[in-house]
């Protein structure tokens, strides 16, 4: 039986991710009737609120008590119909599964193959969809973050390939470890269905599938054949409409879910990005100037301000790391995922966190690196992730001039008390 290790657990793997006190106060609630006529107050506020966070003016955002991948779900039948071709590129164990799930479900997938460790293909994309001059393919998949190899796609470069060939197909984009951490603009970049779960931006558990619709996505409802029944549009649109859902809707995440949006909203989205890649540079200083390893992202242009999967060293399994950082420090890195399974370990770097909590994860990382044999300089990547925090601003320009006019005027006493 493995020993209780006292103090609590640092979970950092990409999802679930931490989940502030406020949201999970705030899910402790008793069970209420989904059908009272109070109920529409909060599924109304957080449906509105949530085209916020995708930052959609013109679409609809709905909710199914699933997972994402329920939400990739239900994006693809509600909108194809069996032997549409779908575009998509594979670079990593979600985008692999999204793919596998179109071509269950009966669709004709154009799978376009790429190296672990780097993203959407824009130029093949580009000829791709320039070819079609049919128009056949019906939509376009792409993964905005790869969990698995810790690699961001640009998805205004998408739209702008779809737009070069004036091409019609719908834009698909998996947002599930984007979402509320990176920029994600749907109305700017035209996306048309975009997906996400709670588990990871949201700061909630698992157990919602989020999914927002542009109108052109809506509708495409009526052409499309697929059969579905759990995850219709067509009867989530009926029923939110006077804010209910036409089953029984999961109450105390959409509390849970309330509050998250509160705090994401006090913090703000732009500052949460920014946040985010602060935090993500400081974790990129400390496996590259401290560890001296690589990254599975190939190149900068690729690196996720919400994950970074390390590669270890050769003759080195990274599994190995995981099972000790998790056994001895009681702290739970992300594992290696189908073709990268042993080569990479990962650390989660979104949702509710800040400097000291990852120096924690970088300091078990590397005492668990250093315990199976991996010759890192100890202390080397706490070092250079502190290096980096402390010469770079934790928050944007403009807010920190707000906060030095304010020290500034206490020091020289012109404010009282
Ligand atoms: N897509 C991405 C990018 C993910 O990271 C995940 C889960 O980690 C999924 C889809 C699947 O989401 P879920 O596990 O919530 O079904």
């Amino acid at each position: 039986m493995r020993r209780r290790i006292a103090g609590r657990n640092f979970l950092f793997v990409p999802g679930p991710t931490n989940i502030p006190d406020r949201v999970q106060r705030a899910m402790m609630v008793a069970m209420e009737d989904h059908r009272s006529s109070k109920f529409p107050e909060l599924s109304m506020s957080v449906l509105e609120d949530l085209k916020k966070v995708f930052k959609t003016t013109t679409g609809q955002v709905f909710i199914f008590p699933s997972s994402g991948t329920g939400a990739w779900e239900a994006a693809l039948t509600n909108t194809l119909s069996p032997g549409d071709k779908v575009l998509a590129a594979r670079f990593g164990q979600f985008s692999h599964l999204w793919i596998d799930m179109a071509q269950r479900l009966g669709y004709e997938v154009q799978v376009v193959e790429v190296e672990w460790g780097e993203g959407v293909p824009l130029e093949r994309y580009a000829e791709i969809l320039t070819a079609d001059r049919r128009h056949e393919i019906k939509a376009v998949l792409a993964c905005h973050n790869e969990t698995a190899t810790g690699v961001t796609s640009d998805i205004a470069g998408v739209r702008r390939a779809l737009d070069a060939a004036n091409h019609p197909a719908l834009l698909f984009v998996d947002a599930v470890s984007s979402l509320a951490s990176i920029d994600f603009r749907m109305d700017e970049w035209r996306v048309d269905l975009a997906v996400t779960g709670s588990q990871k931006g949201l700061m909630l558990p698992a157990g919602l599938g989020i999914l927002g619709t542009s109108q052109k996505a809506l509708s495409a409802l009526a052409g499309a054949n697929s059969k579905r029944c759990y995850f219709d549009l067509g009867d989530m649109i009926k029923a939110n409409a006077t804010g209910y859902f036409p089953y029984t809707p999961a109450l105390p995440m959409l509390y849970g879910l309330r509050e998250s949006l509160n705090i994401i909203f006090e913090e703000g989205l732009e500052d949460i990005f920014f946040r985010h890649h602060y935090l993500a540079e400081g974790v990129r200083a400390a496996v590259t100037a401290g560890w001296r390893l690589q990254l599975c992202a190939k190149a900068p242009k690729w690196y996720s301000d919400t994950v970074s999967a390390i590669v270890v060293p050769e003759g080195i399994n990274g599994a190995h790391v995981i099972d000790v950082a998790f056994r001895r420090y009681n702290l739970a890195l992300g594992a290696g995922l189908a073709k990268v399974a042993g080569k990479v370990f990962r650390i989660g770097h979104l949702g509710d966190l800040n400097e000291l909590m990852l120096l924690g994860a970088i300091a078990g990382a590397e005492m668990a690196m250093l315990d199976v044999g991996i010759k890192v300089t100890p202390g080397s990547g706490v070092a250079a992730a502190c290096e980096y925090w402390r010469s770079h601003d934790p928050i944007p320009r403009r807010k920190v001039s707000q906060e030095e006019q304010f020290y500034e005027a206490h020091s020289t006493g012109s404010i009282q008390g």
